[in-house]
């Protein structure tokens, strides 16, 4: 069970900032900007590349709810993450966007 399983279930905390049926967003533990907001499904899904055509809905839900969130928070200039994969960065291999916003970012990232 991954530890994003585990705050869905409030086994273990987290700041939640927008939870809907099928989606959970909730601050980042360790933020790498002044925002810094993780949305996921609550329903499991590894990473992008273990999406199915079953998927497509509710993957495009979550990049609508860290849409919502980014207007409701008055963000008009912000970065979406998802690291796919271990080597990408990922870290927690339930699927989640990162919401970055606060600072400059650059391109290409590193
Ligand atoms: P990634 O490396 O793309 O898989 O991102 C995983 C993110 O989850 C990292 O930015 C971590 O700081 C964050 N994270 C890990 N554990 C927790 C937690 N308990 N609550 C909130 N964020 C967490």
């Amino acid at each position: 069970m991954t530890i994003f399983q585990k705050i869905i279930d409030r086994e273990i905390p987290a700041s939640i900032v927008f939870e809907n049926e099928r989606v959970l967003a909730f601050r980042d533990i360790q933020p790498q900007a002044p925002t810094h907001i993780l949305i996921i499904p609550k329903q499991p899904l590894v990473n992008i590349a273990d999406m199915n055509e079953d998927d497509i809905a509710l993957v495009g839900e979550v990049f609508w709810c860290a849409k919502t969130i980014a207007k409701d928070l008055g963000l008009s200039d912000y970065r979406l993450v998802t690291n796919n994969g271990s080597g990408a960065g990922q870290s927690v291999f339930h699927f989640h966007v990162h919401l970055l916003a606060g600072r400059a970012f650059d391109w290409p990232p590193g």
